[in-house]
């Protein structure tokens, strides 16, 4: 596959500073597809520097014409969705559908939604005898992961641009030609040089780099709650800004008065989508227990039919880290009633669609949060039941709740410690403020709430 094997700093492609190399690996087939430079704490240095220099005609650049280049952005990403796709299939592994609807396809709704905000935000309102200025918070470290590898760029990166904000972004490396693309993009769009820079490297080198970069005013990280612990700890020691989308385990509460049916094949389909690599996915199915077993019947149906729909894991560590979940859950006695731990592929990194029944919610694979296509049944006794076990892990980033009528199904979300539930099977929204309560973050991503995230504010008194 083409890769560039520089750096995007300043507005153009250079050379790293070392020789040190990632190897991209096709997680369907083992082979490597293409090498990008791992950059160090000298390329970090330059593209924050580079990113500070843009700084300041940038943020007062109007926002209707921020507006503009992040449109032009969109309409790259329109232009290249094919290209995107198969890049995302190609590093990513997921099956070229769901590249194309999802991988692709959502960011260009992400882009599209900050080219409107940043036109129409309120950048400057009047509180009393004060005017109060939303002003960018400056350089931004994008720290992103691999699972939805142009989303979580975009969503970053667009916000931060509309704020008026400069960006350095490391992206994970196992998905670095996605970024590569992205950073293609943005210089297609007429974005000024300097305004966004590429390192592509290593988390523990270039990310941690760019993590203590004293250049750096707000680190955005979107990634595993261990790492972010971490980084959270520099960014406080420095009294930087952070936001952390972390990990989840979230609960999908059917209530007996809901679509059995439709909320588990829906439940199993959320889980499934994405090989389990998805941080809002509902790992744990709550059913009541009269409807228990027809719902485990249900679910062990609706993940057979999966079957080789379903995309590698990205790599791997993570191959053997999820089929090591799987054995886990059957020695603590949880009963497997679809897939297993077996690879069912001789080549690639792939997971059978998996159920578990009779999982109880103080086991591992109720807790830990597994990032692959597994889903575990636990039966509850009543209401507060169900409602203790949903709130019952450090996690809390999504959700869904699932009734005969929506109000029933809101009452109980608003007892959940989590940050975005889905009513009824409710649809994606590029606007709804996306982060977790608890260890699952600090901040939110999306939307106004996310552009946000990208001001710090000033206020006159006269
Ligand atoms: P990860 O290891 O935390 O990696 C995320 C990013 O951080 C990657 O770019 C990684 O680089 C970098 N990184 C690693 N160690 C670092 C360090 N010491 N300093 C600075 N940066 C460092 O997470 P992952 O295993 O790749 O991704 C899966 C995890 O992300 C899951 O736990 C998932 O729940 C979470 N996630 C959360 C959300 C959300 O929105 N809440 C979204 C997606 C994923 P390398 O690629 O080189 O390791
Ligand atoms: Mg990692």
């Amino acid at each position: 596959m083409k890769a560039h094997d520089g750096m995007y700093i300043d507005g153009a492609w250079r050379p790293a500073a070392g020789r040190d190399t990632i190897a991209v690996v096709n997680p369907a087939d083992e082979q490597v597809i293409a090498e990008v430079p791992a950059g160090g704490a000298e390329d970090v240095d330059a593209a924050v520097r580079a990113a500070r220099a843009a700084l300041p005609a940038w943020a007062a650049t109007a926002p209707a014409e921020r507006a503009a280049r992040i449109a032009a952005l969109r309409d790259v990403l329109v232009a290249r969705k094919d290209e995107i796709a198969r890049t995302v299939t190609a590093e990513l592994g997921a099956p070229l559908p769901f590249s194309q609807a999802v991988h692709a396809g959502v960011p260009v709704l992400v882009a599209g939604s900050y080219a409107e905000l940043a036109a129409s935000y309120a950048f400057e309102e009047k509180v009393g005898n004060s005017t109060v200025y939303a002003e960018p918070v400056g350089v931004v470290g994008a720290i992103t992961p691999w699972n939805y590898p142009l989303h979580q760029i975009v969503a970053k990166v667009a916000a931060a641009l509309a704020a008026g904000c400069t960006v350095v972004l490391k992206p994970a490396e196992d998905t670095p030609l996605t970024a590569q693309l992205f950073a293609e993009a943005v210089h297609e769009a007429g974005v000024p040089a300097g305004v966004f820079n590429l390192v592509t490297g290593l988390g523990p080198v270039a990310g941690q780099a760019l993590a203590e970069h004293d250049g750096v005013d707000l680190v955005s990280f979107t990634g595993s709650t261990a790492v972010g612990k971490r980084i959270g700890a520099t960014a406080g020691a420095a009294v930087k800004r952070v936001a952390l989308e972390l990990g989840g385990k979230s609960a999908n509460v059917i209530l007996p008065s809901a679509d059995l049916a439709k909320a588990v094949g829906v439940g199993v389909a959320n889980v499934m989508g994405n090989s389990g690599q998805t941080c809002s996915a509902w790992t744990r199915m709550l059913v009541h227990t009269s409807q228990y077993d027809e719902a485990v019947a249900l679910a062990a149906e609706a993940a057979a039919k999966y079957g080789d729909r379903i995309g590698p894991l990205v790599n791997a560590k993570q191959h053997a880290r999820v089929r090591g979940y799987i054995e886990k859950g059957v020695a603590e006695g949880a009963r497997l009633v679809a897939g297993g731990p077996e690879a069912p592929r001789e080549q690639g990194y792939f997971v059978s669609p998996t159920v578990f029944a009779d999982v109880t919610p103080e086991m591992t694979i109720a807790q830990e949060e597994i990032f692959g296509p597994v889903v575990s049944l636990i039966r509850y006794e009543d209401e507060d039941d169900a409602l203790r076990i949903a709130n019952g892990t450090v996690y809390g980033l999504a959700g869904a709740v699932w009734a005969g009528d929506d109000a029933e199904a809101v009452a109980f979300a608003r007892r959940m410690d989590t940050g975005q539930v889905d009513i009824n099977g409710g649809r994606f929204n590029p606007l709804a403020p996306f982060g977790g309560y608890k260890q699952s973050g600090v901040g939110r991503e999306l939307g106004s709430h996310g552009l946000a995230e990208y001001l710090q504010t000033k206020s006159l008194q006269f």
